[in-house]
Protein backbone atom coordinates (compact mmCIF):
# COMPACT_ATOMS: atom_id res chain seq x y z
CA UNK A 1 0.00 0.00 0.00
CA UNK A 2 1.22 3.17 -0.64
CA UNK A 3 0.76 5.78 2.18
CA UNK A 4 3.85 8.34 0.48
CA UNK A 5 1.17 11.03 0.47
CA UNK A 6 -0.31 12.71 3.15
CA UNK A 7 -2.77 15.02 2.57
CA UNK A 8 -4.29 15.80 6.14
CA UNK A 9 -4.08 19.51 5.09
CA UNK A 10 -6.95 19.33 3.15
CA UNK A 11 -9.19 17.68 6.09
CA UNK A 12 -9.97 21.11 6.90
CA UNK A 13 -14.17 20.15 8.00
CA UNK A 14 -13.76 19.70 11.31
CA UNK A 15 -16.35 16.46 11.53
CA UNK A 16 -13.25 14.62 9.93
CA UNK A 17 -10.92 14.82 13.22
CA UNK A 18 -14.33 13.74 15.47
CA UNK A 19 -14.79 10.83 12.86
CA UNK A 20 -11.10 10.24 13.71
CA UNK A 21 -11.25 10.35 17.63
CA UNK A 22 -14.67 8.31 17.62
CA UNK A 23 -13.42 5.72 15.68
CA UNK A 24 -10.14 5.31 17.64
CA UNK A 25 -11.89 5.36 21.00
CA UNK A 26 -13.81 2.65 19.28
CA UNK A 27 -11.15 0.49 17.84
CA UNK A 28 -12.47 1.32 14.57
CA UNK A 29 -10.51 1.69 11.19
CA UNK A 30 -11.87 4.58 9.49
CA UNK A 31 -11.67 6.33 5.85
CA UNK A 32 -12.93 8.51 4.12
CA UNK A 33 -13.22 7.69 0.22
CA UNK A 34 -14.72 7.89 -3.08
CA UNK A 35 -15.98 11.10 -4.75
CA UNK A 36 -15.09 13.76 -2.28
CA UNK A 37 -11.00 12.24 -2.20
CA UNK A 38 -10.77 12.17 -6.37
CA UNK A 39 -11.79 15.64 -6.99
CA UNK A 40 -10.14 16.94 -3.95
CA UNK A 41 -7.19 15.45 -5.58
CA UNK A 42 -7.97 16.93 -9.06
CA UNK A 43 -8.56 20.12 -7.24
CA UNK A 44 -12.01 20.51 -8.46
CA UNK A 45 -14.11 22.65 -6.91
CA UNK A 46 -17.86 21.59 -6.26
CA UNK A 47 -20.99 23.26 -4.81
CA UNK A 48 -22.45 20.64 -2.93
CA UNK A 49 -20.65 17.66 -1.57
CA UNK A 50 -21.72 14.36 -0.73
CA UNK A 51 -18.39 12.72 1.51
CA UNK A 52 -18.49 8.98 1.75
CA UNK A 53 -17.26 7.52 4.82
CA UNK A 54 -16.38 3.77 5.15
CA UNK A 55 -15.25 1.87 8.15
CA UNK A 56 -13.63 -1.60 8.63
CA UNK A 57 -17.03 -2.37 10.94
CA UNK A 58 -20.68 -0.73 11.75
CA UNK A 59 -20.85 2.26 9.37
CA UNK A 60 -24.78 2.76 10.63
CA UNK A 61 -23.22 2.65 14.56
CA UNK A 62 -20.28 5.11 13.75
CA UNK A 63 -22.91 7.72 12.00
CA UNK A 64 -24.69 7.51 15.23
CA UNK A 65 -21.98 7.99 17.70
CA UNK A 66 -20.43 10.96 15.56
CA UNK A 67 -24.03 12.81 15.22
CA UNK A 68 -24.50 12.81 18.42
CA UNK A 69 -21.14 14.07 19.36
CA UNK A 70 -22.05 16.85 17.00
CA UNK A 71 -25.15 17.55 18.22
CA UNK A 72 -27.09 14.90 20.63
CA UNK A 73 -30.15 16.04 18.48
CA UNK A 74 -28.62 15.87 14.90
CA UNK A 75 -30.98 13.54 12.92
CA UNK A 76 -29.42 10.35 11.19
CA UNK A 77 -30.97 8.56 8.64
CA UNK A 78 -30.70 5.12 8.57
CA UNK A 79 -31.21 2.64 5.14
CA UNK A 80 -30.90 -0.60 7.14
CA UNK A 81 -31.34 -2.52 3.86
CA UNK A 82 -28.27 -1.14 2.61
CA UNK A 83 -26.09 -0.82 5.86
CA UNK A 84 -25.45 2.92 5.49
CA UNK A 85 -26.36 5.77 7.52
CA UNK A 86 -25.99 9.46 6.77
CA UNK A 87 -26.35 13.06 8.62
CA UNK A 88 -26.00 16.64 7.14
CA UNK A 89 -23.67 18.67 8.66
CA UNK A 90 -22.79 22.39 7.89
CA UNK A 91 -24.24 21.70 4.10
CA UNK A 92 -22.59 18.90 3.71
CA UNK A 93 -23.82 15.28 3.85
CA UNK A 94 -21.74 12.15 5.80
CA UNK A 95 -22.73 8.98 4.21
CA UNK A 96 -21.36 5.88 6.64
CA UNK A 97 -20.85 2.31 5.60
CA UNK A 98 -18.71 -0.51 6.61
CA UNK A 99 -16.39 -2.31 4.69
CA UNK A 100 -17.73 -4.92 2.55
CA UNK A 101 -17.38 -7.52 0.06
CA UNK A 102 -19.90 -8.25 -2.80
CA UNK A 103 -20.43 -11.03 -4.87
CA UNK A 104 -23.09 -10.81 -7.89
CA UNK A 105 -26.00 -12.78 -9.52
CA UNK A 106 -26.58 -12.49 -13.28
CA UNK A 107 -29.75 -10.89 -13.17
CA UNK A 108 -29.82 -7.94 -10.93
CA UNK A 109 -27.57 -5.29 -9.62
CA UNK A 110 -28.24 -6.32 -5.97
CA UNK A 111 -25.61 -7.80 -4.46
CA UNK A 112 -25.13 -10.20 -2.06
CA UNK A 113 -22.95 -8.59 0.77
CA UNK A 114 -20.95 -9.76 3.16
CA UNK A 115 -18.16 -8.07 5.93
CA UNK A 116 -14.66 -7.17 4.62
CA UNK A 117 -11.59 -5.96 4.83
CA UNK A 118 -10.91 -2.19 3.51
CA UNK A 119 -9.37 -3.98 0.04
CA UNK A 120 -12.33 -6.06 -0.35
CA UNK A 121 -13.89 -2.78 0.17
CA UNK A 122 -12.21 -0.75 -2.63
CA UNK A 123 -12.14 -3.75 -5.10
CA UNK A 124 -16.02 -3.53 -4.90
CA UNK A 125 -15.80 -0.19 -6.30
CA UNK A 126 -16.16 1.05 -9.43
CA UNK A 127 -13.14 2.43 -10.59
CA UNK A 128 -9.73 2.93 -9.47
CA UNK A 129 -9.95 7.10 -8.96
CA UNK A 130 -12.84 6.18 -6.94
CA UNK A 131 -11.27 3.77 -4.92
CA UNK A 132 -8.68 6.44 -3.28
CA UNK A 133 -9.03 6.55 0.70
CA UNK A 134 -7.90 8.83 2.87
CA UNK A 135 -7.47 7.56 6.48
CA UNK A 136 -8.61 9.15 9.59
CA UNK A 137 -7.62 7.75 12.20
CA UNK A 138 -5.17 9.64 14.60
CA UNK A 139 -1.86 7.60 14.06
CA UNK A 140 -2.24 7.69 10.02
CA UNK A 141 -4.75 10.46 9.78
CA UNK A 142 -4.76 11.82 6.24
CA UNK A 143 -2.70 8.90 5.15
CA UNK A 144 -3.30 8.21 1.37
CA UNK A 145 -4.51 4.43 0.37
CA UNK A 146 -3.81 3.30 -2.76
CA UNK A 147 -3.95 0.32 -3.55
CA UNK A 148 -4.58 0.22 -7.31
CA UNK A 149 -2.51 3.07 -8.09
CA UNK A 150 -5.83 4.73 -8.95
CA UNK A 151 -3.34 7.96 -8.63
CA UNK A 152 -1.21 7.12 -11.03
CA UNK A 153 -4.75 6.66 -13.18
CA UNK A 154 -6.04 10.12 -12.27
CA UNK A 155 -3.15 11.71 -12.86
CA UNK A 156 -3.26 9.82 -16.29
CA UNK A 157 -6.93 10.86 -16.47
CA UNK A 158 -7.82 7.45 -17.27
CA UNK A 159 -10.63 5.52 -15.90
CA UNK A 160 -10.33 2.11 -15.50
CA UNK A 161 -11.41 -0.54 -13.07
CA UNK A 162 -10.24 -1.99 -9.95
CA UNK A 163 -11.23 -5.75 -10.97
CA UNK A 164 -11.07 -7.51 -14.29
CA UNK A 165 -13.14 -4.90 -16.04
CA UNK A 166 -15.38 -7.95 -17.49
CA UNK A 167 -16.46 -8.46 -13.98
CA UNK A 168 -17.20 -5.07 -12.72
CA UNK A 169 -19.51 -4.94 -15.59
CA UNK A 170 -20.99 -7.15 -15.44
CA UNK A 171 -22.12 -7.66 -11.75
CA UNK A 172 -23.51 -3.55 -12.26
CA UNK A 173 -23.90 -2.92 -15.77
CA UNK A 174 -24.93 0.82 -14.34
CA UNK A 175 -21.10 1.39 -13.72
CA UNK A 176 -20.81 1.28 -17.63
CA UNK A 177 -23.01 4.77 -17.73
CA UNK A 178 -21.28 6.03 -14.70
CA UNK A 179 -17.59 5.60 -16.85
CA UNK A 180 -18.85 7.09 -19.81
CA UNK A 181 -20.13 9.97 -17.54
CA UNK A 182 -17.01 10.34 -15.75
CA UNK A 183 -15.19 10.45 -18.98
CA UNK A 184 -16.90 13.79 -19.85
CA UNK A 185 -17.67 15.29 -16.96
CA UNK A 186 -14.08 15.37 -16.05
CA UNK A 187 -12.40 14.58 -19.75
CA UNK A 188 -10.78 11.65 -19.37
CA UNK A 189 -10.09 8.26 -21.31
CA UNK A 190 -11.13 5.31 -20.61
CA UNK A 191 -8.53 2.93 -20.45
CA UNK A 192 -8.65 0.28 -23.87
CA UNK A 193 -9.52 -2.64 -21.94
CA UNK A 194 -12.04 -1.38 -19.86
CA UNK A 195 -13.90 0.20 -22.77
CA UNK A 196 -13.66 -2.84 -24.77
CA UNK A 197 -15.35 -4.67 -21.87
CA UNK A 198 -18.03 -1.60 -22.00
CA UNK A 199 -18.23 -2.65 -25.53
CA UNK A 200 -18.76 -6.66 -24.77
CA UNK A 201 -21.04 -6.10 -22.08
CA UNK A 202 -23.13 -3.39 -24.00
CA UNK A 203 -26.85 -5.77 -23.57
CA UNK A 204 -26.32 -5.55 -19.95
CA UNK A 205 -27.72 -2.06 -19.32
CA UNK A 206 -31.37 -3.67 -19.96
CA UNK A 207 -30.94 -5.11 -16.16
CA UNK A 208 -30.32 -1.40 -15.17
CA UNK A 209 -33.74 0.69 -14.14
CA UNK A 210 -34.91 3.73 -16.77
CA UNK A 211 -34.53 6.31 -13.79
CA UNK A 212 -30.52 5.30 -13.33
CA UNK A 213 -29.52 5.36 -16.85
CA UNK A 214 -31.56 8.40 -17.33
CA UNK A 215 -29.58 10.28 -13.88
CA UNK A 216 -26.35 9.27 -15.62
CA UNK A 217 -27.60 10.77 -19.08
CA UNK A 218 -28.68 13.97 -17.44
CA UNK A 219 -25.36 14.14 -15.93
CA UNK A 220 -23.70 13.66 -19.33
CA UNK A 221 -26.10 16.13 -20.74
CA UNK A 222 -24.88 18.97 -17.75
CA UNK A 223 -21.19 18.13 -18.28
CA UNK A 224 -19.15 20.66 -20.15
CA UNK A 225 -18.77 19.05 -23.64
CA UNK A 226 -21.49 16.29 -23.69
CA UNK A 227 -20.37 15.25 -27.10
CA UNK A 228 -17.58 13.22 -25.56
CA UNK A 229 -19.94 11.31 -23.58
CA UNK A 230 -22.26 10.66 -26.36
CA UNK A 231 -19.59 9.13 -28.85
CA UNK A 232 -18.73 6.92 -26.59
CA UNK A 233 -21.93 5.67 -25.71
CA UNK A 234 -22.10 5.54 -29.51
CA UNK A 235 -19.17 3.58 -30.44
CA UNK A 236 -19.34 1.41 -27.12
CA UNK A 237 -22.97 -0.07 -28.31
CA UNK A 238 -24.75 1.84 -25.24
CA UNK A 239 -26.72 4.43 -27.60
CA UNK A 240 -28.72 1.89 -29.55
CA UNK A 241 -30.27 0.28 -27.07
CA UNK A 242 -30.69 3.44 -24.79
CA UNK A 243 -31.90 6.19 -27.00
CA UNK A 244 -31.89 4.79 -30.61
CA UNK A 245 -33.83 7.69 -31.69
CA UNK A 246 -30.39 9.26 -31.48
CA UNK A 247 -28.47 6.71 -32.78
CA UNK A 248 -30.59 6.98 -36.32
CA UNK A 249 -29.45 10.64 -37.00
CA UNK A 250 -26.00 8.32 -37.61
CA UNK A 251 -24.67 8.17 -41.36
CA UNK A 252 -24.66 10.34 -44.38
CA UNK A 253 -26.93 8.87 -47.12
CA UNK A 254 -25.77 10.18 -50.74
CA UNK A 255 -28.04 9.65 -53.51
CA UNK A 256 -26.92 10.34 -57.46
CA UNK A 257 -23.97 11.53 -55.60
CA UNK A 258 -25.92 13.70 -53.45
CA UNK A 259 -24.98 13.13 -49.65
CA UNK A 260 -27.05 15.24 -46.66
CA UNK A 261 -25.42 16.20 -43.56
CA UNK A 262 -24.51 13.68 -40.70
CA UNK A 263 -27.18 14.54 -38.05
CA UNK A 264 -25.55 12.65 -35.10
CA UNK A 265 -22.73 14.68 -35.52
CA UNK A 266 -24.23 17.59 -36.25
CA UNK A 267 -26.72 17.32 -32.92
CA UNK A 268 -23.59 16.95 -30.44
CA UNK A 269 -22.54 20.12 -32.58
CA UNK A 270 -25.40 22.04 -31.42
CA UNK A 271 -25.29 20.66 -27.86
CA UNK A 272 -21.87 21.14 -27.35
CA UNK A 273 -22.12 24.73 -28.36
CA UNK A 274 -25.72 25.59 -26.42
CA UNK A 275 -23.43 24.39 -23.62
CA UNK A 276 -21.15 27.40 -23.46
CA UNK A 277 -24.45 29.90 -23.22
CA UNK A 278 -26.90 27.65 -20.64
CA UNK A 279 -26.51 25.48 -18.33
CA UNK A 280 -30.55 24.62 -18.31
CA UNK A 281 -30.94 21.10 -18.25
CA UNK A 282 -34.09 20.71 -20.37
CA UNK A 283 -33.00 23.62 -23.09
CA UNK A 284 -29.87 21.05 -23.53
CA UNK A 285 -32.01 18.00 -23.94
CA UNK A 286 -34.27 20.41 -26.76
CA UNK A 287 -30.48 20.90 -28.66
CA UNK A 288 -30.28 16.74 -28.32
CA UNK A 289 -33.72 16.71 -29.76
CA UNK A 290 -34.11 18.98 -31.84
CA UNK A 291 -33.79 17.07 -35.10
CA UNK A 292 -34.65 13.92 -33.89
CA UNK A 293 -37.30 13.09 -36.37
CA UNK A 294 -34.88 13.52 -39.17
CA UNK A 295 -34.55 10.00 -40.27
CA UNK A 296 -38.10 9.62 -40.09
CA UNK A 297 -39.18 12.42 -42.53
CA UNK A 298 -35.94 12.45 -44.89
CA UNK A 299 -36.79 12.08 -48.64
CA UNK A 300 -34.80 12.31 -51.67
CA UNK A 301 -36.26 14.05 -54.90
CA UNK A 302 -34.21 15.43 -57.70
CA UNK A 303 -35.44 18.55 -58.02
CA UNK A 304 -35.14 19.61 -54.25
CA UNK A 305 -32.23 17.30 -52.99
CA UNK A 306 -32.78 15.90 -49.38
CA UNK A 307 -35.46 17.20 -47.34
CA UNK A 308 -36.88 16.76 -43.65
CA UNK A 309 -40.15 18.31 -44.24
CA UNK A 310 -42.14 18.55 -41.21
CA UNK A 311 -39.64 17.23 -39.02
CA UNK A 312 -39.65 19.79 -36.02
CA UNK A 313 -43.56 18.66 -36.07
CA UNK A 314 -42.90 15.32 -36.14
CA UNK A 315 -40.06 15.56 -33.46
CA UNK A 316 -42.39 17.48 -31.50
CA UNK A 317 -45.04 14.58 -31.11
CA UNK A 318 -42.04 12.54 -30.82
CA UNK A 319 -40.91 14.04 -27.27
CA UNK A 320 -43.27 12.32 -25.10
CA UNK A 321 -43.05 8.83 -26.08
CA UNK A 322 -39.09 8.93 -25.44
CA UNK A 323 -39.60 10.85 -22.52
CA UNK A 324 -42.16 8.48 -20.80
CA UNK A 325 -39.66 5.62 -22.16
CA UNK A 326 -36.82 7.21 -19.78
CA UNK A 327 -38.72 7.91 -17.16
CA UNK A 328 -38.11 11.62 -17.53
CA UNK A 329 -40.76 14.03 -16.18
CA UNK A 330 -43.97 14.49 -17.91
CA UNK A 331 -44.76 18.18 -17.25
CA UNK A 332 -43.88 21.46 -18.47
CA UNK A 333 -40.02 20.26 -18.58
CA UNK A 334 -41.42 17.88 -21.44
CA UNK A 335 -43.61 20.07 -22.68
CA UNK A 336 -40.92 22.95 -22.98
CA UNK A 337 -38.42 20.43 -24.65
CA UNK A 338 -41.98 20.36 -27.41
CA UNK A 339 -41.96 23.71 -27.87
CA UNK A 340 -38.32 24.10 -28.18
CA UNK A 341 -38.52 21.28 -30.62
CA UNK A 342 -41.70 22.41 -32.56
CA UNK A 343 -39.78 26.18 -33.44
CA UNK A 344 -36.28 25.83 -33.34
CA UNK A 345 -36.55 26.52 -36.79
CA UNK A 346 -38.61 29.90 -36.95
CA UNK A 347 -36.12 32.56 -36.02
CA UNK A 348 -33.64 31.25 -38.50
CA UNK A 349 -36.08 30.89 -40.86
CA UNK A 350 -37.02 34.46 -40.19
CA UNK A 351 -33.83 35.83 -40.43
CA UNK A 352 -33.26 34.13 -43.78
CA UNK A 353 -35.88 36.51 -45.13
CA UNK A 354 -36.04 40.35 -44.66
CA UNK A 355 -36.86 40.50 -41.21
CA UNK A 356 -40.53 41.67 -40.99
CA UNK A 357 -42.79 43.28 -37.89
CA UNK A 358 -45.71 41.01 -38.62
CA UNK A 359 -43.09 37.79 -38.25
CA UNK A 360 -41.32 38.69 -35.42
CA UNK A 361 -44.71 39.29 -33.81
CA UNK A 362 -46.03 35.91 -34.75
CA UNK A 363 -42.87 34.39 -33.50
CA UNK A 364 -43.22 36.21 -30.02
CA UNK A 365 -46.39 35.30 -29.33
CA UNK A 366 -45.90 31.89 -30.39
CA UNK A 367 -42.51 31.73 -28.42
CA UNK A 368 -44.19 33.92 -25.21
CA UNK A 369 -41.82 33.74 -22.42
CA UNK A 370 -39.38 31.18 -23.73
CA UNK A 371 -38.32 33.12 -26.92
CA UNK A 372 -34.91 34.12 -25.26
CA UNK A 373 -34.27 30.55 -24.59
CA UNK A 374 -35.61 29.56 -28.57
CA UNK A 375 -33.12 31.82 -29.85
CA UNK A 376 -30.22 30.54 -28.05
CA UNK A 377 -31.27 27.38 -29.34
CA UNK A 378 -31.25 28.67 -32.58
CA UNK A 379 -28.06 30.21 -32.69
CA UNK A 380 -26.41 27.27 -31.06
CA UNK A 381 -28.03 25.27 -34.67
CA UNK A 382 -26.03 27.49 -36.70
CA UNK A 383 -22.99 25.20 -37.56
CA UNK A 384 -22.42 25.30 -41.26
CA UNK A 385 -18.79 24.95 -42.05
CA UNK A 386 -18.96 27.74 -44.80
CA UNK A 387 -17.68 30.74 -42.85
CA UNK A 388 -19.68 33.29 -44.83
CA UNK A 389 -22.87 31.97 -44.46
CA UNK A 390 -22.28 31.68 -40.52
CA UNK A 391 -21.44 35.16 -40.40
CA UNK A 392 -24.21 36.59 -42.19
CA UNK A 393 -26.61 34.28 -40.41
CA UNK A 394 -25.21 35.76 -37.22
CA UNK A 395 -25.71 39.07 -38.35
CA UNK A 396 -29.20 38.85 -39.43
CA UNK A 397 -29.88 37.05 -35.97
CA UNK A 398 -28.53 40.28 -34.27
CA UNK A 399 -30.79 42.07 -36.45
CA UNK A 400 -34.21 39.58 -35.07
CA UNK A 401 -32.84 39.73 -31.46
CA UNK A 402 -33.13 43.77 -31.95
CA UNK A 403 -36.55 43.58 -33.58
CA UNK A 404 -37.82 40.95 -30.91
CA UNK A 405 -37.18 43.64 -28.97
CA UNK A 406 -38.28 47.04 -30.49
CA UNK A 407 -41.55 44.79 -31.04
CA UNK A 408 -41.96 43.62 -27.51
CA UNK A 409 -41.74 47.36 -26.64
CA UNK A 410 -44.00 48.54 -28.57
CA UNK A 411 -46.75 45.85 -29.22
CA UNK A 412 -46.30 43.24 -25.78
CA UNK A 413 -47.05 40.39 -27.52
CA UNK A 414 -44.66 38.09 -25.13
CA UNK A 415 -47.84 37.25 -22.76
CA UNK A 416 -50.30 37.98 -25.46
CA UNK A 417 -54.20 38.78 -22.96
CA UNK A 418 -56.66 39.86 -25.49
CA UNK A 419 -57.31 43.40 -25.72
CA UNK A 420 -61.04 42.99 -25.84
CA UNK A 421 -62.58 39.83 -23.86
CA UNK A 422 -64.72 37.33 -24.89
CA UNK A 423 -67.48 38.59 -22.29
CA UNK A 424 -67.35 42.33 -23.87
CA UNK A 425 -67.99 40.73 -27.30
CA UNK A 426 -70.85 39.28 -26.22
CA UNK A 427 -72.30 41.42 -23.85
CA UNK A 428 -71.87 44.12 -26.61
CA UNK A 429 -73.96 42.38 -29.62
CA UNK A 430 -76.05 40.90 -27.02
CA UNK A 431 -75.02 36.70 -27.82
CA UNK A 432 -75.17 34.05 -25.75
CA UNK A 433 -71.60 31.15 -26.14
CA UNK A 434 -71.67 30.56 -29.88
CA UNK A 435 -68.39 29.90 -32.29
CA UNK A 436 -68.99 33.95 -33.82
CA UNK A 437 -67.49 34.59 -30.48
CA UNK A 438 -64.47 32.68 -31.56
CA UNK A 439 -64.22 34.52 -34.88
CA UNK A 440 -63.79 37.83 -33.09
CA UNK A 441 -61.47 36.96 -31.03
CA UNK A 442 -59.18 35.48 -33.33
CA UNK A 443 -59.91 38.37 -35.92
CA UNK A 444 -59.00 40.23 -33.14
CA UNK A 445 -55.73 38.54 -32.55
CA UNK A 446 -54.92 37.91 -35.48
CA UNK A 447 -54.75 42.00 -36.66
CA UNK A 448 -52.60 42.09 -34.28
CA UNK A 449 -50.29 40.40 -35.07
CA UNK A 450 -50.07 41.28 -38.64
CA UNK A 451 -50.19 44.94 -37.52
CA UNK A 452 -52.80 45.86 -39.15
CA UNK A 453 -53.81 47.41 -35.82
CA UNK A 454 -52.05 48.06 -32.52
CA UNK A 455 -52.71 45.98 -29.10
CA UNK A 456 -54.66 48.57 -27.34
CA UNK A 457 -58.41 48.36 -26.31
CA UNK A 458 -59.74 51.51 -28.02
CA UNK A 459 -58.01 49.68 -31.97
CA UNK A 460 -59.01 46.33 -30.92
CA UNK A 461 -62.53 47.86 -29.87
CA UNK A 462 -63.39 49.24 -32.99
CA UNK A 463 -62.19 46.33 -34.76
CA UNK A 464 -64.53 44.21 -32.83
CA UNK A 465 -67.55 46.83 -34.08
CA UNK A 466 -66.09 45.99 -37.70
CA UNK A 467 -65.85 42.55 -37.67
CA UNK A 468 -69.01 42.21 -36.38
CA UNK A 469 -71.16 44.00 -39.03
CA UNK A 470 -69.34 41.91 -41.41
CA UNK A 471 -70.96 38.80 -39.41
CA UNK A 472 -74.25 40.43 -39.56
CA UNK A 473 -74.23 41.44 -36.12
CA UNK A 474 -75.78 44.38 -34.16
CA UNK A 475 -74.75 46.24 -31.35
CA UNK A 476 -77.54 46.12 -28.25
CA UNK A 477 -78.69 49.67 -27.43
CA UNK A 478 -76.50 51.39 -25.25
CA UNK A 479 -73.40 49.38 -26.13
CA UNK A 480 -71.13 49.68 -27.84
P1 LIG B 1 -20.39 12.04 -7.90
O1 LIG B 1 -20.76 12.39 -6.49
O2 LIG B 1 -19.74 13.11 -8.67
O3 LIG B 1 -21.50 11.39 -8.63
P2 LIG B 1 -18.93 9.87 -6.76
O4 LIG B 1 -17.72 9.12 -7.21
O5 LIG B 1 -18.89 10.48 -5.40
O6 LIG B 1 -19.24 10.93 -7.86
P3 LIG B 1 -21.26 8.51 -5.85
O7 LIG B 1 -22.39 7.98 -6.64
O8 LIG B 1 -21.49 9.63 -4.91
O9 LIG B 1 -20.12 8.88 -6.90
O10 LIG B 1 -20.63 7.27 -5.10
C1 LIG B 1 -19.61 7.38 -4.12
C2 LIG B 1 -18.60 6.25 -4.28
O11 LIG B 1 -19.26 5.00 -4.19
C3 LIG B 1 -17.91 6.23 -5.62
O12 LIG B 1 -16.79 7.06 -5.63
C4 LIG B 1 -17.53 4.78 -5.77
O13 LIG B 1 -16.40 4.49 -5.01
C5 LIG B 1 -18.70 4.08 -5.13
N1 LIG B 1 -19.77 3.75 -6.08
C6 LIG B 1 -20.90 4.44 -6.38
N2 LIG B 1 -21.66 3.81 -7.26
C7 LIG B 1 -21.03 2.66 -7.55
C8 LIG B 1 -21.32 1.53 -8.37
N3 LIG B 1 -22.41 1.49 -9.11
N4 LIG B 1 -20.42 0.53 -8.39
C9 LIG B 1 -19.31 0.56 -7.65
N5 LIG B 1 -18.99 1.57 -6.86
C10 LIG B 1 -19.82 2.60 -6.78
MG1 LIG C 1 -20.45 11.52 -4.49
Amino acid sequence: MSASLNLKEHLQHPTFALIGSISDSEGLETYVIGGFVRDLLMYRKREHYDIDIVTVGSGIGLAKKVAFAIHPKLNVTVFKNFGTAMFRDNEVDFEFVGTRKESYRRDSRKPIVEDGTLVDDQNRRDFTMNTLAISLNKERYGDLVDPFNGLGDLEAKLIRTPLDPDITFSDDPLRMMRAIRFASQLNFRIEGGTFSAITKQADRINIVSKERISEELNKIILSDKPSIGFKLLEVSGLLKIILPEIQNLKGRESINGIYHKDNFYHTLEVLDRICVNTDNLWLRWSALLHDVAKPVTKRFSPALGWTFHAHNFVGEKMVPKLFDRLRLPLNEKMKFVQKMVLLHMRPIVLSEEEVTDSAVRRLLFDAGDDIDDLMTLCEADITSKNEEKVTRFLANFQLVREKLKEIEEKDAVRNFQPPVTGELIMETFGLQPCKEIGLIKSAIKEAILDGEISNNFEEAHLFMMKKGKELGLEAVKGKG
